[in-house]
């Protein structure tokens, strides 16, 4: 079987792609994962992808690309779950080849739609363990004594581009892009949406999984 989460930065597809490669065995792959790892690498393809990151931008289709062709060919003939990616047409376009060089498509893309005030809300408030990569929120879900992993005790931090002045940005950039991957998967019949504006996770989460199991029926 093969997901995709798509939405809006702080739609909450990381959280939820995750629970779901938990509960039914998917393999996660996330582009903004694998991005940030060459990012901190000390080399040219390194420096260029911590500059997009920095600033909020995507990076290079023709990177993002590349390294998500590399990791899906290593997955052939497992079942995964993708976040992230495509995050434009273009990315969709490569990931229908990718999927076309292994015989295989698109079983259900999960469109996480969430209100904009919401969306500058949670990522203004988002923290990050270094260790465990567990999210928490400074008022939705704050940890237990403040700043430190409930489950390491480890410093939690910011990402750089949750910072207020690049949040916007972010926002308004994707939202074009994304309309484009939604028309794109909507014609293709595969387009679920889930509204997760003013509902808690498990809600939300409740709401996909349903999605799912009728899929596999
Ligand atoms: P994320 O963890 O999905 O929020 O991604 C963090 C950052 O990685 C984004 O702001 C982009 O700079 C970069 N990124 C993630 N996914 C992609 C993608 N599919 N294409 C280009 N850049 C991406």
């Amino acid at each position: 079987m093969n997901i995709i989460v798509i939405g809006l930065p702080g739609a909450g597809k990381k959280t939820h792609a995750k629970k779901l490669s938990k509960k039914y065995g998917l393999v996660y792959l996330s582009s903004g994962k694998l991005l940030r790892k060459i990012a901190k690498h000390d080399t040219s393809l390194g420096t260029v992808v911590n500059r997009y990151i920095r600033s909020g931008q995507l990076a290079p289709d023709e990177i993002a690309v590349r390294l998500m062709r590399e990791e899906i060919l290593k997955l052939k003939d497992k079942d995964i779950i993708i976040e992230g990616f495509p995050r434009n047409i273009n990315q969709t376009h490569s990931l229908e080849r990718i999927w076309g060089e292994l015989e295989v498509d698109i079983d259900l893309c999960i469109y996480l739609k969430v209100k904009e005030q919401e969306l500058i809300k949670r990522l203004k408030g988002r923290r990050i363990c270094p260790r465990d990569g567990i999210i928490y929120h400074v008022e939705f879900r704050p940890p237990q004594k403040k700043g430190l992993c409930d489950k390491c005790g480890a410093s939690l931090y910011q990402r750089k581009d949750d910072k207020k002045e690049v949040i916007k940005e972010k926002i308004n950039k994707n939202k074009k892009n994304i309309k484009e991957v939604i028309a794109y998967y909507q014609n293709k019949e595969v387009l679920k949406t889930v509204i997760g504006t003013d509902e808690k996770i498990k809600k939300i989460q409740e709401k996909i999984e349903n999605l799912i199991e009728n899929e596999m029926n």
